[in-house]
């Protein structure tokens, strides 16, 4: 088969020929149709996950079919259409996985593309909890994107506590921000897209958003208070300075979720926590549930990522693209013939 690996830190992204792997106990193989391309495949080209082992194939938005299955897997039959996410697997057992927190698993936490080699190939293995079922509606390009850009903001949105009718602000339109918004607007919240400059504007508009703030031209904070204050921001973008500006906006009991990993550190002040009983978090992805659940939402609501699509073998050209912050919004692998 034809995959895309890195053969050590920070080596370029190379089209090879493999073995087709076969499933182990507990795990199936998976004919991938497409995969999409996620700013943390970063974290596995250049290396940076502790433990990561090379060569590794990256890749966790992936869309493919259930092509052969291993020992001891139920539920899952050959031909099923699946998806996988960066979540792939826990221990069960740890103080974590005992209260329900797969996500921080803390001896086995398994990521897809990281832990084990991902979707950038024609064919994968993973573990069978980490599968989640794609509604017919949904293509193979349209689902891969929600396996992770998807999953993080809707799941986060969901589980932020904010209540239909309430001001959620997304702050940042681009891979995570443009869904964000769809998401927001779909479960009901007066939705106010925050970007640098005017020409997110039509785009916020055309993707629901109520209301746009021009990071440069208004003081997004003022503005959020002038509405009664965000019951919710979703920092969507990877800077600390962009998201420093925006937590006075924050309404009494308001949380500031924060999604993207910014270089710079937020600055909070102590007693606009204090006085307004506000909060800082930061939201995790999920496991394969929510993203099945994203997948099915996105159809009920009709929701969809906007995607650049590349084959398979021009994949370093599709990751530079996606790494540039020049695509829109998502960059996606088209796998199979
Ligand atoms: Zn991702
Ligand atoms: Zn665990």
């Amino acid at each position: 088969m034809r995959a895309v690996e890195v053969r050590e830190p920070n080596a370029k992204l190379e089209l090879v020929e493999r073995e087709i792997p076969v499933p182990s106990h507990g795990w199936v193989r998976i004919k991938v149709e497409a995969c999409g391309i996620c700013h943390s495949d970063s974290l596995t080209k250049e290396g940076l996950w502790p433990g990561i082992e090379f060569p590794r194939v990256p890749g966790h938005e992936v869309a493919g079919v259930i092509d052969a299955i291993g020992d001891g897997v139920n539920g899952w039959t050959i031909g099923q259409r699946v998806g996988v996410g960066w979540h792939a697997g826990h221990c069960g057992y740890c103080r974590s996985c005992r209260r329900g927190n797969f996500f921080a698993c803390e001896v086995s936490l398994r990521v897809s593309g990281i832990s084990f080699d991902g979707g950038y190939a024609e064919y994968m293995v993973a573990p069978s909890e980490a599968l989640a079922a794609i509604p017919d509606e949904l293509s193979d390009v349209e689902a891969a994107p929600l396996m992770c850009a998807g999953i993080t903001t809707f799941n986060s949105l969901r589980n932020s506590g904010a209540r239909a009718g309430d001001t959620v602000a997304i702050l940042g339109i681009g891979g995570l921000g443009h869904l964000a918004v769809q998401f927001a607007v779909k479960m009901g919240f007066r939705t106010v897209a925050i970007a640098r400059g005017s020409d997110k504007e039509q785009l916020a508009t055309e993707l629901g958003a109520h209301l746009y703030i021009d990071s440069n031209k208004q003081d997004p904070a003022a503005e959020l208070l002038k509405l009664g204050g965000a019951s919710l921001v979703l920092a969507t973008v990877t800077n600390g300075k962009a998201m420093s500006a925006v937590l006075g906006g924050m309404g009494v009991n308001g949380k500031f979720m924060v999604l993207g990993a910014a270089d710079a550190s937020l600055e909070v002040p102590p007693l606009l926590l204090i006085t307004g009983r506000r909060s800082v978090m930061g939201w995790y992805s999920g496991t394969s549930i929510d993203s099945e659940e994203t997948l099915s939402f996105s159809v009920l609501a009709g929701i969809r990522a906007m995607i650049e699509v590349f084959p398979l073998e021009r994949a370093a050209e599709g990751y530079d693209r996606m790494m540039s912050g020049k695509a829109r919004f998502r960059v996606v692998l088209k796998t199979g013939t």
